[in-house]
């Protein structure tokens, strides 16, 4: 299967006033179509600029990014990206949220405006359509989030920590309700997180990065004793733990 990602040697340093702060070397992965990668690494070390240079927002200093074999570019389409933030503009209704990005590029396509009815009514938030943000709970905001990002069809989900800003309950329940969504619709993506349960969860492999200047410490595939595996369910299996201690001890070496 040809991979729809393929990072080979990327290196990237910010260059400021104060010097030069080297923070990716020679990352190589790639991921394959319907595949889901976390990626956890200590705070810093440049987590957030790796899903920068995939999405095509920076460029990096040497190595490549392709994906389906072309390389990204800036404002790339085939990229989505979901924030801590949800980014949605209280002044408009939850359905002109949902939108945005579908106006911003000029695709309200009848065929594009039939998938989002599809899927406000699959995600529950039909009823919804003309509240106001602040009227949503906080995984009604993720979904509305997700919904908008899934509108624009990218071959690519890349997600910088968009459940950390919801108290642990709430997490539990978006978290396996987004990854259902992501698992049901095939959707390829990228998950950075903190949070070493959360990564195991939800994720067919877990990428784990070191600290500053980051190389990839080892890829683990994760593989749950457990049957219909949902990111709740996955919690139970009973080599869930054996993950955890392997990813820990990744983490801090020298705990
Ligand atoms: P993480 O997501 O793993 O917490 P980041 O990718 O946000 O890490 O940042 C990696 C390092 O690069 C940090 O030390 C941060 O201070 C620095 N950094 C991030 N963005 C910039 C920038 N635009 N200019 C200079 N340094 C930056």
């Amino acid at each position: 299967m040809e991979p729809i990602l393929e990072l080979r040697d990327v290196s990237l340093s910010y260059h400021t006033l104060a010097g030069e702060t080297p923070v990716l070397s020679h990352i190589s992965f790639s991921l394959l179509p319907g595949e889901f990668l976390a990626i956890v690494g200590p705070s810093g070390c440049g987590k957030s600029t790796l899903l920068n240079l995939i999405a095509g927002l920076l460029a990096p200093e040497a190595g490549s990014i392709l994906m389906e074999g072309k390389p990204v570019h800036t404002g790339d389409p085939r990229v989505g990206y979901m924030l801590q933030k949800d980014h949605l503009l209280e002044w408009r209704s939850v359905y002109r949220n949902v939108l945005l990005g579908l106006e911003v590029r000029r695709m309200k396509t009848p065929e594009n405006l039939a998938r989002v009815e599809e899927m406000l009514k699959a995600y529950g938030l039909d009823k919804f359509r003309d509240a106001r943000p602040s009227q949503l709970s906080g995984g009604m905001r993720q979904r509305a989030a997700l919904i908008r990002t899934l509108a624009l069809r990218p071959a690519l989900l890349l997600l910088d920590e968009p459940f950390s800003a919801l108290d642990y309950q709430t997490r539990l329940t978006v978290i396996d309700d987004i990854g259902k969504i992501l698992r049901n619709a095939h959707k390829p993506a990228i998950l950075v997180t903190h949070d070493i349960s959360e990564a195991i969860s939800m994720a067919d492999r877990v990428l784990v990065l070191s600290s500053r200047p980051a190389v990839v410490k080892k890829i683990i595939p994760i593989e749950l004793e457990i049957e219909d595996r949902t990111p709740l369910s996955s919690r139970n299996a009973p080599n869930f733990k054996t993950y955890f201690h392997q990813i820990w001890k990744e983490l801090n070496p020298n705990a």
